[in-house]
């Protein structure tokens, strides 16, 4: 095994040299090809109102072009969105070509109500399913299992597969789940999910690209084989993510506060800050074998756009005549 050194956003480390025929950790130059194997997929949750429902149709039509592996639609923390769900992905179904994935999750709801919501996904032709636990509703501290419940993911998936041939998506946590006893019982709890059927992961999201480099070495050490794309967030509300990543166990790195530093009333510099700060990221991963990337929209299309542009995924037509 070739170890040496390489530099990353945040640290100069020893890496693995990856299979892929280039050193690890080489970030190409700005000026270097795009690659173009690159495949993505965004996240959005679903519209409350009629506004919002404007604001999303207008961000599908303009990221639809780029032809995203899926898309998919968050259900609200404590189960709350079931129906705003349910019609945003039958929805874009219906009105779009991209592929949509429903989120669902086992908070407060028996499997047989479960699995009615899994059926409906499934007839309404959708056959992509992001399968998670859920996070309790606001004010209550622990997760209880609901009584007749699916009490963790790893059962939701299973019973899912028993109903229907899903293509299966679940969580995974390069700097742990909160509520692990540790780092190896993380990975356990993976590979459950994938024992019990999952077909790919998609990662919480995370700031040091090293930390999610080495997470993809541990659970590959640890026999899991299936996808594992990363979740890039581009943060355009520094405060806002810094205080929510304490609650989700994602370390916020001391140079993202210094970047953002002195912009917190100019929202229009923070979002370029974002996206080279999101790109940057993903060309860190892209040189280190990474091609998947998971992409939290928060409904926008502009970041999300420019990204995909950066990273070489443009709009069918125009890549063709290129
Ligand atoms: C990509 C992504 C999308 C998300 N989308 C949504 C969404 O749409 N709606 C939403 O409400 N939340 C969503 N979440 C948040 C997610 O619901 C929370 O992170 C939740 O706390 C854990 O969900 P999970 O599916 O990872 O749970 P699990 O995989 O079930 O794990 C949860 C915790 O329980 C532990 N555990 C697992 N099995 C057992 C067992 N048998 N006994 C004891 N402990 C066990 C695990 O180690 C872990 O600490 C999303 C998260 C990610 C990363």
């Amino acid at each position: 095994m070739v170890r040496r050194k390489y530099k990353t956003n945040s640290a100069i480390e020893l890496m693995n040299v990856s299979n892929r025929g280039r050193p690890a950790g080489m970030v190409p130059a700005i000026a270097a090809p795009l690659p173009h194997d690159v495949d993505v997929s965004f996240e959005f949750f679903p519209p409350a109102d009629l506004a919002a429902e404007a604001q999303f149709a207008a961000t599908l039509h303009k990221l639809e072009p780029l032809e995203p592996e899926f898309v998919s639609v968050t259900y609200g923390a404590g189960g709350t969105t079931q129906e705003r769900t349910l019609e945003t992905v039958a929805k874009i179904r219906r009105n779009t070509r991209l592929e949509p994935a429903a989120h669902l999750t086992c908070i407060g709801a028996t499997r047989d109500q479960v699995d009615a919501v899994a059926r409906q996904i499934w007839d309404a032709g959708i056959n992509r399913i992001v399968a998670l636990r859920g996070d309790p509703p606001k004010g209550a501290n622990h997760y209880t299992p609901f009584p007749g419940g699916y009490a963790y993911a790893a059962d939701l998936v299973a019973g899912l597969k028993r109903i229907a041939d899903f293509k299966i998506a679940v969580a995974c946590y390069p700097e742990v789940h909160p509520e692990a006893a540790n780092a190896d019982a993380d990975i356990d709890n993976l590979k459950r999910k994938v024992d019990a059927g999952a077909n790919m992961a998609i990662s919480q999201y995370f700031f040091d690209t090293d930390v999610f480099l080495r997470y993809l070495e541990r659970v590959r050490a640890a026999g899991i084989a299936i996808p594992i794309i990363p979740g890039i967030l581009p943060v355009t509300n520094f405060k806002q993510v810094a205080k929510f990543s304490k609650m989700c166990g994602t370390r916020v790195p001391n140079w993202m506060a210094e970047v953002f530093e002195g912009l917190d009333d100019d929202p229009e510099t923070r979002r370029l800050v974002a996206a080279s700060i999101a790109a940057e990221q993903c060309r860190i991963l892209h040189a280190n074998g990474v091609s998947r990337f998971h992409l939290y929209t928060l409904n926008h299309s502009t970041l999300g756009y420019a990204i995909c542009h950066m990273l070489g995924v443009r709009p069918r037509a125009i890549a063709k005549a290129a």
